[in-house]
């Protein structure tokens, strides 16, 4: 699965508003922030982007 650049380049991490990097062995999206770096999960093709259900990788 991938996530179409453009998606990538407009999603940001909804705890610290930075860029989200595409994982493809996770299949996650990860927090490009250091201090953060939290992952969000992607169901069905469909980013979840709430911290609720994000985790430390
Ligand atoms: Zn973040």
């Amino acid at each position: 699965m991938e996530i179409p650049a453009e998606l990538l380049q407009i999603l940001v991490c909804p705890s610290c508003r930075g860029a989200l990097a595409w994982d493809y062995e996770s299949s996650e999206l990860i927090c490009s922030s250091a201090s953060c770096a939290l992952a969000y999960p992607v169901e069905g093709g469909i980013p979840v982007l709430l911290v609720d259900r994000a985790h430390k990788p």
